[in-house]
């Protein structure tokens, strides 16, 4: 059934896709992709390498006359995202995919494809297996666990690959080069809860900001999108200094990577202050609309009756945490001075929710630059540190700082141009990369990342471009007909 792919071009790639589709290889087991990677290597006559957590590096020498070309390496991560539709029965630690040709397309049956990036793995060992093909020494480095937490690309030790130069085969879209990305540290504070009773004649609501877009912490953070947390942070804090709300819970924001989108407390007001108070409410909702109408045209502030509760937070406690929400930074912190356009440094105030008697506060850091990611994590830490919460800072990844002089994308934009005429677009995004943590340990790597046409990644949907494919070995070829 997958046999028809073997007609498409390039046949060597397209056959080794095919096979790549036989493996199973979800993100953290992938050890029969590992060991048929190292077995690939070996019946090709090549040195192969395979480390203590599986990722596998292939060695081929260069072609007569080309010894002292600048050795380079071919990378692509072995593991898969493996989603499938509900009504789908398959087992992905065991089922082959099954692809199909729909027009200019590859698909695959009710699953994911894992082009993502099994396409990348299969260019690389076509040139592995290529005997016509001029290049200087190839490595091919695949990389384990891409999709669920970077930690092949964290695990390749210093010395384990001698190349100079970096193609990674993992981007989605051809004509794109990324030349650099964004590290990230995820910073969350602490702090205990304390009540105290509720006194005088209260009535108790349940105040609400939802309807925003939210969306992911780092592609989404320059798009000037609410955030839950913050906008109900900001109705808190002036509901406690004119009407003397308090609080009873709050609970804002999910996910650490995403930008809030809803988020709720629980609040006790003084009897003779809840008409005021409803009407800055009614206010702050046609704020909102007001100030987000491109970007979350949806907002809305809500309040309904709560059942009563008898205790609230202690009252310094909840002037600090108001104050904390209200000062910590949310949002792009720098643009790159290098590409226009480009997200240097940001913060997400992720979420506040109180968990086990302790108010926990959840942000992550991102900059391509590791001292402002540093100064960023300092800075989001501090906001904690002065209402004394116990603050951690995770060990984070490294960023991918562009290097506007790169060797590896002057010359394959030149291969570039001289295959298609025109220029492909040069691109950084703010998310993290397997290249980010390649430069921890070679940070004179010279990188670049392309790849196929992929739409619908991650998800049942996800298909390949099959005319790009051929548009990217074609390039590949070329870059290493004109590296020196
Ligand atoms: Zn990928």
């Amino acid at each position: 059934m997958n046999e028809e792919m073997l007609n498409l071009k390039p046949s060597k790639v397209f056959y080794y896709f095919n096979e790549i589709t036989k493996i199973p290889r979800p993100s953290k087991r992938e050890e029969k992709m590992s060991l048929w990677l190292e077995a690939t290597g070996k019946k090709l006559g090549l040195e192969t390498k395979r480390d203590k957590v599986g990722n596998v590096l292939i060695s081929k020498p260069a072609t007569p006359g080309k010894e002292n070309v600048t050795p380079v390496v071919l990378q692509a991560h072995m593991d898969m995202v493996c989603e499938k539709n509900n009504d789908k029965v398959f087992d992905f630690d065991k089922d082959a995919i099954e692809t199909y040709i729909d027009g200019e397309w590859l698909k695959a049956k009710g699953t994911t494809l894992g082009a993502d990036d099994g396409i990348g793995v299969a260019m690389a060992l076509a040139v592995l297996d290529d005997k016509e093909l001029e290049h200087g020494p190839i490595e091919a480095l695949f990389t384990i666990d891409e999709e669920t937490g970077l930690t092949g690309a964290k695990a390749v030790e210093a010395g384990f690959m001698n190349g100079k130069m970096l193609l990674n085969l993992d981007s989605e879209d051809e004509g794109q080069f990324f030349i650099g990305c964004a590290g990230g540290q995820d910073t969350v504070a602490k702090v205990p809860v304390d009540y105290e009773p509720v006194e005088g004649d209260c009535e108790f609501f349940k105040v609400e900001v939802k309807g925003l877009q939210g969306g992911h912490s780092g592609d989404d953070i320059n798009k000037g999108r609410g955030n839950a947390v913050k906008l109900l942070a900001r109705i808190l804090w002036n509901s406690y200094s004119y009407h003397d709300l308090r609080v009873a819970d709050i609970n804002a924001g999910n996910l650490r990577n995403a930008i809030a989108r809803e988020g709720y407390a629980i609040v006790a007001v003084p009897k003779e202050e809840v008409e005021e108070w409803k009407a800055y409410i009614a206010e702050m909702d046609k704020t909102y609309k007001a100030e987000f109408h491109t970007t979350d045209p949806g907002v809305t502030v809500t309040v309904e009756p709560a059942p009563a509760v008898k205790e609230v937070l202690e009252e310094t406690l909840q002037i600090d945490v108001l104050n904390a929400l209200v000062v910590c930074p949310h949002g792009v912190a720098a643009m790159s001075q290098d590409i226009p356009g480009f997200v240097e440094t940001s913060t997400n105030l992720a979420s506040v929710k109180i968990v086990d008697g302790e108010v926990v506060f959840t942000t992550s850091q991102r900059s391509s630059v590791e001292s402002k990611k540093a100064a960023i994590v300092d800075k989001v830490s501090t906001t904690f540190w002065m209402i004394g919460a116990d603050v951690e800072n995770s060990d984070g990844y490294p960023g991918w700082n562009p290097n506007p002089n790169s060797e590896a994308v002057r010359v394959l934009t030149e291969a570039y141009r001289n295959l298609f005429h025109k220029d492909p677009e040069v691109l950084a995004i703010h998310a993290g990369l397997e290249c980010g943590l390649f430069s921890e340990k070679y940070p004179d790597m010279d990188m670049v990342s392309f790849g196929p046409t992929l739409r619908g990644v991650h998800s049942p949907d996800e298909k390949l471009e099959i005319k790009t494919v051929q548009m990217c070995w074609d390039l590949m070829v070329e870059f290493f007909k004109l590296l020196k």
